[in-house]
């Protein structure tokens, strides 16, 4: 197969679709790999290293969308790419179709077959295509946040991890799930003094039995977080109910209980976020400030790493597009029900229930 991987467009996307470690892999598999010029510039990889890999380099996504069997991306495509698209041309990549009706109707008219990152599933209910970007957001939740309590951006002023003799700064983080397990143990590993809240009494045992001595876990209710919220110097917002926007948990009444110059980091904004004060925010301008408490809302945070994410996303990518690329996707996916939970579109038709349904389109 040729597998064709383009160089990013959306604004502020500086991932890739392939490293050129993922590249070498195709290759040894048989196939041939195509790279836009350009492509590994923004997570850090020269296109020398793709040549290096195997793979043959073009100089426009017009020669590569005309040439590839399989396109390979991380962003949904843009309008001017859906154009490119063909029949019969299959297409992984990240696409969120839900709340994206222009996409979702170009994806159908082109006749391609489009499988979803987002979408594909694994043993244990998760989402393995997703958990990546969720660790690095995890990861860099308490990173910024230690940064925005820094006095000259406009935080308390508070060290992490205190020194001897002066406490560590206290972190309290809402939701246990991937993102917020990672953040604790970052924020931890700093020195703070960490306690996670989740609903989830399965996820507080699991919690407590394996990170039990690293930090502390409470049931998520109002009152508790209230408390917690109020003594804080740092608050993650990692909360998640799946198909729906993120509760409130923190109230614009509440700001005015917490320590001056307080950071909220709310990783939940791309699902509208977990704080009533809370507004999406981008890299170039991150942080801002309610009644003297720091906002950090910004929601592709795995962007400010791209050459990290790039790695993440590419590991757990490689083995569904090495099985795509070799069986062809209908004998892949028939192989591996999680491969064939990701098929959201198929010769002009949709193929996944929740997209069709949130879209009022036959499914
Ligand atoms: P997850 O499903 O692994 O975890 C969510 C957790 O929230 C679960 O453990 C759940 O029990 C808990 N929860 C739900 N309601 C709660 C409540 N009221 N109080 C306390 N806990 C509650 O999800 P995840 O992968 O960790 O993602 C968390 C959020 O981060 C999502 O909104 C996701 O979209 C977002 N995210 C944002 C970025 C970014 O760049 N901003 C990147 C990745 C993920």
């Amino acid at each position: 197969m040729k597998i064709g991987c383009p160089t990013e467009i959306k604004p502020q996307e500086f991932r890739v679709g392939m490293t050129p470690d993922a590249a070498r892999e195709a290759v040894n598999h048989g196939h041939s790999v195509v790279i836009q010029r350009g492509a590994g510039l923004g997570a850090g990889f020269m296109d020398e290293d793709y040549e290096a890999a195997g793979a043959v380099l073009l100089d426009t996504a017009e020669e590569l969308f005309a040439t590839a069997d399989m396109i390979v991306k991380v962003k949904e495509p843009q309008a001017v790419e859906r154009k490119m698209l063909r029949e019969g041309q299959l297409l992984f990549t990240y696409l969120h179709l839900a709340p994206d009706p222009a996409q979702t109707h170009d994806l159908l008219e082109s006749g391609c077959t489009a499988i979803a990152y987002e979408t594909v599933t694994d043993d244990r209910g998760g989402l393995p295509l997703l958990a990546p970007m969720s660790e690095v957001a995890g990861r860099l939740a308490p990173q910024v946040g230690a940064y925005t309590l820094q006095k000259a951006n406009g935080g308390r002023g508070v060290l992490m991890g205190g020194v001897p003799g002066v406490a560590p700064a206290k972190v309290v983080v809402i939701g246990g799930g991937v993102v917020g397990t990672h953040a604790a143990k970052i924020a931890a590993g700093m020195g703070a003094d960490v306690t996670v809240l989740d609903r989830s009494l399965p996820r507080l045992k699991y919690l407590d039995d394996v990170f039990g001595g690293t930090f502390k876990n409470q049931y998520s209710t109002a009152g508790a977080t209230a408390k917690l919220v109020r003594e804080a110097d740092m608050v993650i917002g990692a909360v998640l109910i799946p198909g729906a926007a993120a509760p409130k948990l923190i109230t614009r009444e509440q700001l005015s209980e917490m320590k001056p110059g307080a950071v909220l980091v709310d990783v939940a904004i791309d699902q509208g976020g977990c704080f009533e004060t809370s507004k999406a925010t981008t890299h170039a301008d991150p942080i801002y400030e309610v009644d003297g408490i720091m906002h950090y809302c910004v929601a592709n945070m795995p962007g400010a790493v791209a050459r990290t994410s790039t790695q993440a996303l590419g590991n757990a990518t490689l083995p569904f597009m090495l099985s795509l690329a070799d069986k062809g996707w209908r004998q892949a996916c028939e192989d591996d029900p999680h491969l064939l939970n990701g098929l959201n579109v198929h010769a002009g038709k949709l193929t996944y229930y929740a997209v069709g349904k949130a879209l009022g389109l036959d499914v």
